[in-house]
């Protein structure tokens, strides 16, 4: 029988740019531009990946890794991971060593998936479900716009759409994101979920302030309100507001989440398949979140390929805790202007009033439609 070799490894980056910047609390969008990894065999099988974060250091990063892929066997996926990591860690515990392995883990996960003719999400060990729903993501701030007005607008189209959940972007002051809440809670209304997301703009005095006065408006969860690095500054804004303490995105690999979830910073833990370190890694925070008892509710960004990922690996969360009414995991399902992120798969992922279904095809369970991909390569 042949043994199945790692051919070639080629990285793609995506662009595209904006008509309309919009604003994080730190930075400006004026494009879209995403790492695709494309890993193929000597037998002609094809897996993709994606890497969280700018995409022109993590292809480089790919790249660098890529003698210790080639000639390999793409299904020992545990041992190429933990060997390129080995050949990192010195100047790459946290960032892009694993945010470009990660789109190399997906990819490896997707080529197994086509080799052994079965979903990711089978060869991790079975789903428990196999749709679940989203929530939208979007309210960031138009550049030179008016924030309270376009979020509220945006976030009632959301709810018109079908979602029974919604995140905005907070983090441009105090007194402009109460007002904004104000506007969005009064916009859909009582019973759609309300979660805000600072991406760390804040320091904890102001944090604090935002929790307590934002709390009456029934906020789900208050993600990233400061610095990851600032774990101390986590527990001082879990103790002193209300609202339950949402962070991950940032926190590269088992150490670092280890180590914020035994410091208590977060009720609710946000891995990204895509920069965490791959589906690999992140089936090994599951573990770490059942022991820390939090809450896992995945980060996800970027093109189809990193949401299929999400899918499967939001497919694998174990019920936690176990009861006759499960509480499902909830999707990311970022709705900000991307026209590549679904152009570039054959059969675009959508949802159904708010709810999205898990790719029941072989690995990521996705197509490539290459003429797309072309269209917005640099
Ligand atoms: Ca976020």
């Amino acid at each position: 029988m042949h043994l199945v070799k790692i051919a070639s490894v080629r990285t793609h980056i995506l662009h595209h740019d904006l008509e309309r910047p919009f604003q994080s609390s730190f930075s400006t969008f004026r494009d879209r531009r995403h790492l695709l990894v494309e890993i193929e065999t000597d037998t002609g099988l094809t897996g993709w990946g994606e890497c969280l974060g700018p995409a022109d250091i993590n292809a480089a990063v790919v790249q660098a890794m890529t003698p210790q892929l080639l000639g390999r066997s793409p299904l020992d996926i545990e041992p190429i991971w933990l060997d390129i990591y080995n050949q990192f860690r010195d100047q790459g515990q946290r960032g892009v060593i694993h945010t470009a392995l990660s789109g190399i883990d997906i990819a490896l996960w997707d080529i197994a998936g086509h080799h052994f003719d079965a979903p990711i999400h089978q060869l991790m060990g079975g789903a428990w479900r196999t749709s679940f729903p989203a929530y939208a993501t979007g309210g960031f701030r138009p550049e030179g716009g008016d924030h309270a007005t376009a979020c509220a607008k945006e976030m009632a189209q959301y709810v018109a759409e079908g979602f029974k959940a919604v995140k905005i972007k907070i983090g441009y002051g105090v007194e402009s994101d109460l007002a904004t809440i104000a506007a969005v809670r009064e916009a859909i209304g009582a019973d759609v979920e309300l979660m805000i997301d600072a991406n760390h703009g804040y320091d904890a005095i102001d944090a604090i302030t935002v929790g307590r006065q934002a709390a009456k408006y029934n906020i789900h969860w208050f993600e990233e309100p400061v610095v990851p690095e600032a774990l101390r500054a986590y527990q001082q804004v879990r103790q002193g507001q209300p609202i339950p303490v949402a962070a991950g995105e940032t926190w590269h690999g088992r150490w670092a989440i280890d180590e914020a979830l035994q410091q208590d910073t977060v009720q609710i833990l946000q891995p990204d398949v895509c920069g965490v370190g791959g589906l690999s890694e992140a089936r090994k925070i599951i573990t770490l979140a059942d022991i820390h008892h939090v809450r896992l509710v995945p980060h996800v960004w970027g093109t189809a390929v990193a949401l299929a990922a999400g899918l499967h690996f939001h497919a694998i969360l174990p019920p936690a805790p176990p009861s006759h009414e499960q509480r499902s995991p909830r999707l990311e399902f970022d709705r900000t202007y991307n026209p590549f992120r679904q152009e570039i798969i054959q059969t675009p992922i959508e949802h159904e009033n708010g709810m999205v279904s898990v790719p029941t095809g072989p690995g990521l369970g996705i197509s490539i439609n290459r003429d797309a991909l072309q269209r917005y390569c640099v």
